[in-house]
C-alpha cells in the first residue's frame, strides 16, 4: 500500500474517519470555494517559476470554477477571491525572496520512501529553492488566516513539514504563507528540522502503518468542549447516521485510497 502525509495525521486523528475515508471511499466534496483557490493559485506560482504569464494561469484555473456552487465565507466571491490572489501574486513578485532553479524538477517534487513490508510513503513537495538564498524545502499555503508570530522555533513543531523533512532528508524547511485577507500579506517562515524529529517521524509512520495492517480503527470522537474535532470532520453525518449531512459533505468513489496522493497537491 501507499501512504501519505494526509493518511498518516487522518488516522492520528481518528482512525475511524480514516477507514471511512481510505478504504469505504468516503470523500469530502469539493465545495470549499478557499481550497479550490488555493489549487487554482498553486497553478499560478507554478507558472510563475517558469517563466509564464502567472496572473493569466490563475484567471484560467480559476475560471473553470466560476458557475460551480461553492460556499463562500465571510463575504467572499469569485471576483474577489481572483483579485485577491492576483495582488497576493504581485507582492510575490517584488517580494522577490523565493527561487526555485530548474523549475520543471523543483516544482511538485515527488519523493517516495519504503516502508517495511513492501509499503511506499509518497510525499509530493510544492517546492525545493531558496528562502533569502538558504535552500530549503518549500510548502506554499493559502489561508485567509495568519500564522502566529511566537513562540520562537514553533513551526519546526509542525507536522507535515516534518514529514517532508523525513520523506527528502532535508533538515532546513520554510512555509510561504499567502494571507487573503482586507488588506492581503505574505508571511515567509523558516524551520530547522532536527535528526531526531526525523527518526521519530519515521517510528511513528511504522507503528500507524502496522496498526492499519491490523485492522484497527476505532472511533477516536474528540467530544471534549471546546476542542470538539467531530465538528470539523467530513464524515460526522456517517458517525450520526445523518442523511441530509451525509448527502451535503461526502460523495463515495470506488477505488479512494489509490487517489490518496492527490490530497498533497491540495495542502
Ligand atoms: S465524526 Fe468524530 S468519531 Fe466520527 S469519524 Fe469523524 S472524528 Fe471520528
Amino acid at each position: 500500500m501507499v501512504f501519505s502525509f494526509t493518511q498518516i495525521s487522518n488516522y492520528l486523528r481518528c482512525p475511524r474517519s480514516y477507514r471511512l475515508r481510505y478504504l469505504d471511499g468516503w470523500q469530502e466534496k469539493d465545495t470549499r470555494a478557499g481550497m479550490v483557490f488555493g489549487r487554482c493559485f498553486e497553478q499560478a506560482l507554478f507558472a510563475l517559476f517558469c517563466k509564464e504569464d502567472p496572473e493569466a494561469r490563475l484567471f484560467e484555473a480559476w475560471r473553470a470554477y466560476k458557475e460551480a456552487s461553492f460556499v463562500y465565507k465571510n463575504g467572499e466571491s469569485w471576483d474577489r477571491l481572483l483579485h485577491q490572489g492576483i495582488h497576493i501574486l504581485q507582492r510575490f513578485v517584488q517580494d522577490n525572496r523565493v527561487r526555485v532553479r530548474r523549475p520543471k524538477q523543483n516544482l511538485q517534487v515527488k519523493v517516495v520512501r519504503s516502508l517495511p513490508n513492501g509499503h511506499q510513503f509518497i510525499a509530493y513537495l510544492d517546492a525545493i529553492g531558496t528562502l533569502d538564498g538558504t535552500p530549503c524545502i518549500l510548502d506554499w499555503k493559502t489561508t485567509t488566516s495568519r500564522y502566529p508570530d511566537g513562540p520562537h522555533d514553533v513551526l519546526s513543531l509542525d507536522f507535515q513539514l516534518i514529514s517532508y523533512s523525513w520523506a527528502r532528508g532535508i533538515a532546513d524547511v520554510a512555509i510561504v504563507a499567502f494571507v487573503r485577507k482586507q488588506r492581503s500579506e505574505i508571511q515567509y517562515l523558516k524551520a530547522s528540522i532536527s535528526d531526531e524529529q526525523r527518526q521519530e517521524f519515521g517510528r511513528l509512520v511504522e507503528s500507524v502503518v502496522s496498526q492499519i495492517e491490523a485492522g484497527h480503527f476505532s472511533a477516536h470522537s474528540g467530544i471534549r468542549f471546546p476542542q470538539n474535532s467531530c465538528l470539523g470532520c467530513a464524515h460526522l453525518g456517517l458517525c450520526l447516521n445523518d442523511q441530509q449531512l451525509i448527502e451535503t459533505n461526502l460523495v463515495r468513489k470506488a477505488g479512494a485510497s489509490d487517489l490518496d496522493w492527490l490530497d498533497e497537491l491540495i495542502d
